[in-house]
């Protein structure tokens, strides 16, 4: 931050340039070219930089959690949703939301978009286990189509609102 006798104010990276614009965060004065526009306003680069460091702050045993839990869960799911019928609909994105907080309250809201891809996989992947049956029943002639046709929805659903959910935390922020 540099400042004259006239009242001229200058980029902290570019001394030469002229400005009056700061960083909303840090206050460091800013020429255009040093200024990114975020959602709540310009900010210098060094703290864009800084914040997007606080984005990825999973830990390896986020994801071993996280995706454990996932899979249990989207399992689970899978199971329940067998009974709901035609609520497939409405019931599917809850347990979606549903998952994804137990994940939260697992990781203890670390973030890391890897870690929202990967458990929203593993959830998919845990429900996939719960079709097995009918997968392996296609091959022995036994056409539970009907039952693979909630599973996709459910899966479908469920993978959505959760992955919706866990990556809504990172926009809000
Ligand atoms: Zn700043
Ligand atoms: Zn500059």
């Amino acid at each position: 931050m540099s400042e004259n006798i006239e009242n001229k104010t200058f980029c902290y990276k570019h001394p030469e340039r002229e400005t009056s614009l700061r960083c909303n965060r840090c206050e460091q004065l800013i020429c255009t070219q040093c200024a990114v526009l975020t959602p709540t306003g310009y900010r210098c680069k060094d703290c864009v930089r800084g914040q997007q460091k606080v984005f990825n702050t999973a830990q390896v045993q986020d994801y071993i959690f996280g995706i454990a839990i996932a899979a249990l869960l989207g399992y689970l799911g899978a199971i329940l949703v067998r009974f709901v019928g035609f609520f497939v609909f409405f019931v599917s994105p809850a347990i979606g939301v549903g998952i994804a907080e137990a994940v939260r309250w697992v990781v203890r809201r670390r973030r890391a978009k890897s870690l929202y891809q990967s458990v929203t996989a593993a959830a998919v992947i845990g429900a996939l286990f719960n079709s097995l049956p009918a997968l392996l029943g296609l091959l022995f002639g036994s056409f539970d189509l009907f039952g693979l046709l909630w599973s996709g929805i459910y899966i479908a659903f469920m993978a959505g609102s959760l992955y919706m959910r866990l990556s809504g935390i990172q926009i809000r922020r």
